[in-house]
């Protein structure tokens, strides 16, 4: 094994020493100048003569230290040659790869890079482009598994009377295919009759992305017959019906505003909101006079009614859906909104509060390309009409498909738990200080 010629000041180093340099033969020696080199200088790969031990070249890793790698110069043909110095790039790859790891946690947990930046300042700076250069690049390296075969289906439930008969009407329709794979009444709809129908026409041990309503109790049904193997995604469509019924019928401009921001969270509704924007800066002209601002509020939501059945229109002309924005769109417009949460009526700020606690499972159709985000497919097929909701396309960025990517590393446990922790990869370094 390697010779390590100890002096009094790096006793105490053997041990990383050993560690690093172990799998050197004895034909090596870490000199007590700390130079890394063969103690008889191999021959020269041009001429074949024996070589001599001729200094060494010094080589720093910015913040941690300093190795130096013996040099051997040719007493015949005078070339220089340089002892190996792997062990000390694979020091620093052990390093930078667990910085990688770390990296990627706090994306998961959604830190920003320049909070990120800020957290490694207390313990090796690194800037925000370098975080971001480095979390890319270990992104694109990532393997993860197939998720293509994941079936995706929708579950609803209707409650029709049959004479003076209650019946349960429980339904899973497939998503790709958008016909029924079981659609059967019950006398009543408790958990085990709900269980009993998954577990009768679903594979359990395979995955399997499921949307449906907020009843609360499908997530402990669902998770109890699927485990893990269950993304369960909660349907935008009713989402959208509880915050529109949070509302009073007749609503001012403001509160009209406020809706169409809360609907704004997963849907684009730039436009109304633009709309209402001026109606609102309209509408400080009339404030004086109570009469008069009442008489305005009328025609002023009468304008906007027009503006909305337009924008419908248009759409239906287009054979368009109510457009989704992107993931990274929905969560800014969702914590400004919650920025001021406390100015709200009690019924929103619960509303928001719900929205903050099953924000996951809100968004996870964004995780699987061409995951239905509602219940609308369902809906359709119990009002028998021809109307289906055709396949969204879901525009992402290049920000997105990573946080999508995470996602599914984290289902697939793909994460790196450290072998070694942060102190001890430093600690590797403690023989090479300056
Ligand atoms: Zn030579």
């Amino acid at each position: 094994m390697v010779t390590i010629d100890l002096t009094l000041n790096n006793f105490s180093e053997l041990p990383i020493l050993i560690d690093l340099l172990g799998r050197f033969g004895n034909d090596y020696e870490y000199t007590t100048k700390g130079i890394f080199r063969r103690k008889i200088p191999p021959l020269c790969p041009n001429c074949n003569n024996p070589m001599v031990h001729n200094g060494y070249n010094s080589y720093t890793k910015q913040g941690l230290g300093e190795v130096n790698i013996g040099r051997y110069k040719c007493s015949n043909c005078s070339s220089t040659q340089e002892e190996d110095r792997s062990f000390w790039e694979d020091l620093k790859i052990l390093l930078l790869d667990s910085f990688n790891d770390f990296f990627q946690l706090l994306r998961y947990h959604n830190v920003s890079y320049d909070g990120i930046s800020s957290i490694m300042d207390f313990i090796f700076p690194r800037s925000r482009s370098t975080i971001l250069r480095e979390f890319n690049k270990q992104m694109e390296q990532e393997n993860l598994p197939e998720l293509k075969n994941i079936r995706m289906m929708h579950y609803d439930e209707q409650h029709p009377k049959e004479g003076r008969c209650q019946k349960y009407r429980l339904t899973l329709l497939d998503a790709k295919t958008q016909r029924p794979l079981a659609d059967e009444l019950f006398d009543d709809k408790s958990s085990e009759t709900i269980k009993k129908f998954l577990q009768d026409n679903l594979d359990t041990s395979e995955p399997v992305f499921i949307v449906t309503d907020f009843d609360p109790r499908y997530a402990e049904i669902l998770k109890e017959v699927f485990g893990d193997k269950l993304v369960h995604q909660y349907c935008l469509m009713h989402l959208n019906k509880l915050i529109v019924r949070d509302f009073p019928r007749k609503t001012t401009i403001e509160q009209e505003l406020l809706k169409y921001r809360l609907l704004n969270i997963f849907y684009n509704r730039e436009n109304e909101i633009k709309f209402l924007e001026k109606l609102k800066s309209e509408e400080r002209n009339v404030v004086e006079n109570e009469k008069k601002q009442k008489q305005w509020i009328k025609i002023a939501k009468k304008e906007f009614d027009e503006f909305r059945h337009k924008l419908k229109l248009q759409r239906r002309r287009n054979k368009e859906n109510l457009p989704l924005h992107s993931l990274e769109k929905a969560k800014s417009n969702f914590e400004e909104l919650m920025k001021q949460i406390r100015t709200y009526e009690e019924v929103i700020q619960k509303r928001l509060w719900m929205i903050n606690k099953h924000w996951l499972n809100l968004t996870l159709f964004h995780y699987l390309p061409g995951a239905p985000a509602t219940n609308n497919p369902i809906e359709s097929y119990y009002s028998k009409s021809l109307k289906t909701d055709s396949k969204k396309q879901f525009r992402t960025d290049y920000g997105i498909e990573n946080q999508i990517r995470l996602a599914e590393m984290k289902r697939s446990n793909l994460f790196k738990k450290p072998e070694k922790s942060l102190i001890e990869l430093f600690r590797l370094f403690i023989p090479f200080k300056f």
